[in-house]
């Protein structure tokens, strides 16, 4: 299958699943994730219309979304990986999304590389719904007041959560645990599935999914 083809399919899938739940048109934002892969694989899904785009690794990033950013107007970058500290300016430069602030450290170096560009990038909570201690993320019952701090003391205008539950287990209920967290905190946007639960999450409220290999083939 052509890479066009396959996310034509996971795109119509995601409208069948919001419309199995109800949820209005356009409510389900597809991140095609193209971490490890070239320019020249990425083009395609672009020539297909795909704007949003997700990487997981700051430098990988800046060897091929610069240019990618300048043959096309409107693409949408999301961070999704583990960020550095000493990487904020370099994310805060490329990113439009940074969906894995999860310590006060990494939040206080996101505000003053903010500050200093004069740029505003949006910012997504990641929180470690299964608790794994290899998984990056704040741990669930801290999640409340971390979002409060951001807001609050760093005046970072936190937009939703992520979550990438265990690769083991349902993702349900740490789909259910994310969706709640957030209802609590007042926030509206839940990234959360990947290739093998998009519709799952898509059915717990997702508002963003992060697809990699269902689109662009095994990494
Ligand atoms: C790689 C990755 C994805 C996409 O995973 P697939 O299973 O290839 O769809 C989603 N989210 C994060 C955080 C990732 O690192």
């Amino acid at each position: 299958m052509e890479l066009q083809e396959r996310l034509n399919e996971v795109r119509s899938r995601i409208a069948e699943a919001a419309k199995q739940s109800k949820r209005p048109d356009g409510a389900v934002q597809l991140v095609a994730v193209s971490k490890t892969f070239d320019a020249e694989a990425i083009r395609p899904a672009i020539a297909a219309g795909q704007r949003v785009f997700g990487e997981n690794r700051v430098q990988e990033s800046q060897g091929k979304w610069p240019e990618l950013k300048s043959e096309t107007a409107g693409i949408e970058l999301h961070l999704i990986g583990p960020l550095q500290s000493n990487k904020a300016d370099d994310a805060v430069a490329l990113f439009d999304v940074i969906e894995t602030v999860d310590r006060e450290k990494i939040a206080r170096a996101l505000a003053d590389a903010m500050k200093r560009q004069g740029k505003t990038v949006r910012l997504y909570v990641q929180v470690n719904t299964g608790l794994e201690p290899q998984k990056a993320g704040i741990a669930p019952d801290d999640t409340a007041a971390f979002v409060d701090l951001c807001r609050g003391e760093l005046g970072l205008a936190i937009e939703g959560l992520m979550c990438i539950p265990p690769a083991e287990e349902n993702p349900g209920p740490h789909f259910a645990l994310l969706a709640k967290l957030a209802k609590n905190c007042g926030l509206e946007k839940l990234s959360m599935g990947m290739s093998g639960d998009y519709e799952t999450a898509v059915a717990f409220g997702a508002t963003c999914v992060r697809v990699g290999s269902a689109i662009f083939g095994t990494r």
